[in-house]
């Protein structure tokens, strides 16, 4: 075995590497402009994502964050609507419905997609409800048929946290153009990454999309005429301009990204170990295993110095953030389970061969002691 190899869960100098003349022609050419915030470079990547993902709008913001609290206001949320969210998500998603004004209500996730359970949303639904929020979680596509219909059923609307699934297609459609909006992250390590903070909302509806817009730019059209409050959530012209370079290459990284998961199968398949579930169009973001003795395998991988990590830890509303809820044990069981099993590990689009040996041994060998 190649001892002494340190891999890290995601490696982002290697994809600079590969495209610098590409990034360094891009920034120069935003500084030459001087065209820091908003402007030509902004506009040229809203057009781009937007052509990309499908729909006819596209509006730069500051972070993905940004991106859910903006899609969330705009869509209207009143102090005491309820947005479903799921139970195994990142903070942000339930962050933003507070942030937004509304109630979060937490929804159990599914086993196998690990994403929101529709039968659970279902039993979740009530006249306060206003809309749900599906994550894609670790690139994979959520069951956005079923979530699709139980929101027009209950005239919801149904927003798409996309933060780890930029590129992923549903039954042959961009994900970001299946629910009322799509909203993106574009911070360093996503698939879709910036050299800084960034986000996206893109949706089809003009309206919602200038009121999101007005919203990100302190409500306002005009410079100096403001229609009502709204907050600071820009996209600076750097991020646009190095986002506008990467975007094209995006395929390929995602590509490359599903053949490090089928290398990851070929390797693990035979250990004790639940692998994630290959569908169409998955992107996996994050390649997440599932083990009983997950804490001693995380020890065993990092102590080789392997950079598997957890996401996440807990079960999103029974952390303290959340004591408010008084959320009951027990609530969420799929999610409480998995938190307590699932490994992330590495993966990113240069992965090689040698390193993906490198973890299939090293796993290997902790079934072995
Ligand atoms: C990263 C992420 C966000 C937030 O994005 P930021 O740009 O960091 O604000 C939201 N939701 C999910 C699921 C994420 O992974």
């Amino acid at each position: 075995m190649a001892q002494g190899m340190k891999i890290p869960l995601v490696d982002l100098k290697l994809q600079y590497q590969a495209i610098r003349q590409e990034v360094d022609a891009a920034i120069q050419a935003v500084i030459d402009k001087t065209a820091f915030i908003g402007g030509p470079f902004v506009k040229k990547f809203e057009q781009d994502f937007a052509g990309y993902v499908g729909r006819a709008h596209c509006v730069a913001v500051g972070n993905g964050t940004d991106a859910l609290v903006m899609a969330l206001r705009g869509l209207g949320l009143r102090p005491g609507d309820e947005v479903i969210v799921p139970a195994l998500t990142f903070i942000a998603t339930s962050e933003a419905v507070t942030l937004a004004g509304g109630k979060v209500v937490f929804v159990d996730v599914e086993p196998q997609s690990r994403c929101l359970d529709p039968q659970k949303v279902a039993e979740a639904i009530n006249p306060a409800t206003k809309g749900i929020i599906a994550v894609h979680l670790y690139g994979r596509p959520a069951p956005m048929a079923e979530l699709n219909q139980l929101a027009r059923q209950h005239g919801l609307w149904l927003v798409e946290d996309a933060a780890q699934a930029h590129g992923a297609t549903y039954q042959g459609r961009k994900i970001g153009s299946l629910g009322t909006v799509g909203c993106f992250s574009f911070y360093p390590g996503k698939n879709l990454g910036a050299y800084g903070d960034g986000g996206a909302v893109v949706c089809d509806d003009q309206e919602l999309a200038l009121r999101i817009r007005m919203l990100a730019n302190h409500g306002r059209t005009e410079k100096y005429d403001h229609l009502m409050e709204g907050s600071n959530s820009r996209m600076d012209g750097l991020q646009a301009a190095i986002l506008s370079a990467k975007l094209p290459h995006l395929d390929q990284w995602n590509q490359a990204r599903r053949k490090a998961a089928a290398e990851y199968v070929a390797r693990l398949g035979a250990e004790p170990l639940v692998l994630p579930q290959d569908v169409e169009g998955h992107v996996y973001h994050l390649f997440v295993v599932e083990c009983e003795r997950r804490d001693q395998l995380l020890r065993h991988l990092q102590e080789a110095g392997i950079g598997a990590s957890i996401h996440y830890p807990n079960a999103l509303p029974l952390l303290s953030a959340y004591r408010y809820l008084n959320p009951q044990p027990g609530s969420w069981p799929v999610a409480e389970r998995l938190v307590g099993q699932i490994v992330s590990l590495p993966l990113f689009p240069e992965i090689n061969p040698a390193q993906l040996d490198y973890v299939g041994q090293t796993v290997h060998s902790f079934f072995q002691k």
